[in-house]
């Protein structure tokens, strides 16, 4: 299959399946921790390098290749590589391609173990972080010095949705001879495409979108055959923060629908944040796709969708905020997200319930925050459940 003969939804479905010895329809999970050689000589061409095949899982599954070369193919990307979890992708991204002594410049508002990796365990390791404002390219230029090799953000930010441009930091990254890294999970590659602005590495959490169901944990990387497929891999193969092959399979099947998904998502979201910024018990909505949104311009030409999350504040603080979500009915009370449930969360006691008062006013996390990642309910049963609490 040549992927760019085919649209985006078609690559969805199809890319990256090989079909074995008994032509079966579906993919296959390969369950098996190591594979068999024909005779010695196989075995020894295969551990050289000289002949392709698979050795062991920690290295390749077919499974989890399968879904490597999908998601490579819906993001645009030479090279995959599927991890154990978001975070262990982060991690394998930094192991790869960061020495002692480098420095990486990232945006404040990103995923709060993301900030707890840099700052508490790379530092230990002489590698050194600076948080900017997402919002501010100037506040990224300014953090940037001599040994920076990395930018990292996460545009739309979780649970502000306040957005990067893309562009601007892949031409200040590259100009200071350093990559720039887009964690893509609030988006997916079927809203946003960190690679064709520019991006050097797109690292997701498959645990939200790309599943979609709630099912598994996983993460992914994905850039160019030199980086991740050779470094990034060479990581992996060592370290083994690897995906299980059933989990590719879980993940595979949720690529199936993203797109489907994902519009859908951004339909009911952009409907629910319409009604509850006409609410009189809201006082601000966060949401790309209201014309109020800050950075609304940016979102309409650098995402093709608003995405599934919408944050609000209510008047009266946390008192008001937990009426909200002790009133709901439906709703699942989860500080997950990407989920065909809906979910609700108070980031400011669950999510960003370690920083201090002080630390959660500078972020923007107010008492009154609630965070609703929007499911595929009939969004009028969503907007009834969240009415409770609010009316
Ligand atoms: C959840 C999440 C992660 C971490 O992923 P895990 O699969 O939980 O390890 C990273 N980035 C973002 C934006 C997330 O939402």
């Amino acid at each position: 299959m040549h992927n760019e003969d085919f649209g985006f939804e078609t690559l969805a479905v199809r890319a990256g399946q090989v079909r074995g010895i008994e032509h079966e329809h579906s993919e296959p999970i390969y369950t098996t921790s190591s594979f068999t050689f024909s005779s010695a000589a196989e075995a020894a061409a295969v551990f050289s390098g000289e002949k392709q095949g698979n050795i062991y899982s920690r290295f390749t599954n077919p499974s989890v290749r399968t879904f490597q070369d999908r998601l490579a193919a819906l993001e645009g990307g030479e090279a995959c590589v599927a991890t154990a979890s978001g975070m262990a992708a982060i991690l394998s991204v930094c192991l790869a391609l960061l020495s002692q002594g480098d420095h990486i410049v990232c945006s404040r508002g990103v995923f709060g173990s993301t900030i707890t990796l840099f700052e508490r365990y790379l530092s230990r390791f002489g590698i050194g972080v600076d948080f900017v404002d997402q919002t501010s390219v100037s506040a990224w230029e300014a953090a940037i010095s001599p040994n920076t090799r990395l930018l990292f953000a996460e545009t739309p930010s979780n649970p502000l949705m306040e957005l990067a441009d893309i562009r601007a930091l892949v031409d200040l990254a590259h100009a200071h001879g350093a990559w720039l890294a887009v964690d893509n999970c609030f988006c997916t590659p079927a809203l946003q495409k960190p690679l064709a602005l520019g991006a050097d590495l797109v690292i997701h959490s498959a645990t939200k979108y790309l599943d979609g169901q709630g099912r598994c944990v996983g993460g992914a990387v994905v850039g160019d055959a030199e980086k991740v497929g050779k470094e990034v891999f060479g990581f992996l193969r060592t370290a083994g923060p690897t995906m299980s092959p059933f989990n590719a399979w879980v993940f595979l099947k949720g690529l199936e629908t993203l797109d489907l998904r994902m519009r859908a998502h951004s339909a009911n979201a952009q409907a629910l944040a319409e009604f509850l910024e006409s609410h009189p018990a809201v006082e601000r909505v966060y949401f790309p796709g209201l014309a109020s949104h800050a950075q609304h311009a940016l979102a309409m030409t650098q995402q093709s969708g608003p995405g599934g999350v919408v944050s609000f504040e209510v008047k009266g603080g946390r008192e008001a905020a937990w009426r909200v979500i002790d009133s709901t009915r439906m709703l699942s009370i989860t500080s997950n997200l990407g989920d065909t449930k809906t979910t609700i969360t108070h980031p400011a006691t669950t999510t960003h319930g370690r920083l201090s008062p002080e630390q959660r006013e500078a972020a923007g996390i107010r008492e009154g925050l609630l965070r609703v990642s929007v499911g595929l309910e009939n969004v009028n049963d969503i907007m009834r459940d969240l009415s409770r609490g609010l009316d």
